[in-house]
């Protein structure tokens, strides 16, 4: 399960400090830097770790905490406080329209699980929100991609829109688009092509399809197998395409977290969902406080 050890070190940690009736410095200062080196070994990026034990302390050293019953217990909640910050102070939801046809464009680098994303989400569109969905083929450079997203809506009875591999992916949008309108479907999700690295002619087909069907949300997947890359791959989608939300995939590995503690604070992106497992109803709504009280035990 990811964020085993960093919650068990977290764990320890704090358990020192809980007993205590009396804060002092030095159990203070010994108890930050234990949460520092759990964060770090946890592969948080480094600036984040430092703001966090900052205020943490910061907020330690209040005289509320000092004048409290039981400060250890204060400083927990204050650790708790934090990551739940970290993590994203309320929950992000997607940006569907209340009528007419929304549209959803799901991108992501190959092999982080973005066609699979595409067809949970749809899925839970369908059955949670009951939304009347439209799943479209859009990474038409590889033919097992297509029937891949072919399978999945299979499994789940959402219709595929798909025109094979000779058709570009920016035409193919567009007719989805005007098919979609035909027959009053509510959400249109467009699995979009993946590279093994983020290249300028992806950048540019992204733009085309953005441009085209103006979708209400970008979604950007990434592997929490991954760990601090996570930041470095969201920075540069978000900065070509403006992304609305990221889902977390692979959580159901042993990821450290690192990447998912530091993606929220560095490129102010939400996690909307995260996917931990391969099957179509391995997908969680992402809350940030829940997945705090999971860390901290
Ligand atoms: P894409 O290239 O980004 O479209 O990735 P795919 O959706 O084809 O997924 C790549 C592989 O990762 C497949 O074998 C999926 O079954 C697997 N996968 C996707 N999401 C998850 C997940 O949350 N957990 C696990 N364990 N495997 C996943």
């Amino acid at each position: 399960m990811a964020f085993e050890s960093l919650s068990e070190r977290l764990g320890k940690a704090l358990k020192n400090i809980t007993g205590q009736g009396k804060l002092t410095e030095s159990n203070m200062n010994d108890m930050l830097k234990e949460v520092r080196m759990s964060l770090l070994e946890a592969d948080v990026n480094y600036n984040v770790v430092k703001e966090f034990i900052e205020n943490v302390k910061q907020k330690a050293l209040g005289q509320e905490v000092i004048d409290s019953v039981n400060p250890g217990q204060m400083v927990v909640k204050i650790v708790h406080d934090e990551i739940q910050e970290l993590l994203g102070s309320a929950d992000a939801r997607l940006n569907l329209k209340k009528s007419g046809v929304s549209t959803l464009m799901m991108v992501g680098l190959q092999g982080t699980g973005k066609t699979t994303a595409s067809a949970k989400i749809a899925r839970f569109c369908k059955e949670k929100l009951k939304k009347r969905v439209l799943l479209v083929a859009c990474d038409v450079v590889r033919p097992a991609a297509i029937e891949q997203l072919e399978t999945l809506g299979k499994s789940i009875d959402v219709e595929v829109f798909s025109l094979g591999t000779q058709v570009s992916a920016v035409e193919t949008a567009r007719q989805a688009m005007g098919y979609a309108y035909d027959r009053q479907k509510d959400l249109v999700i467009f699995d979009t092509a993946g590279r093994l690295h983020v290249d300028e002619e992806l950048m540019q087909e992204l733009s085309q399809m953005k441009a085209l069907v103006q979708p209400d949300d970008i979604l950007l997947t990434v592997d929490a197998m991954t760990g601090q890359d996570i930041v470095t791959v969201a920075r540069e989608f978000n900065e070509q395409l403006s992304i609305t939300g990221l889902v977390v995939t692979k959580m159901d590995g042993d990821a450290r977290g690192g990447g998912l503690l530091s993606v929220r604070s560095i490129t102010n992106v939400p996690v909307l969902f995260v996917s931990n497992g391969e099957k179509v109803e391995d997908l969680e709504e992402f809350h940030p406080d829940r997945m705090a009280d999971r860390i901290l035990g």
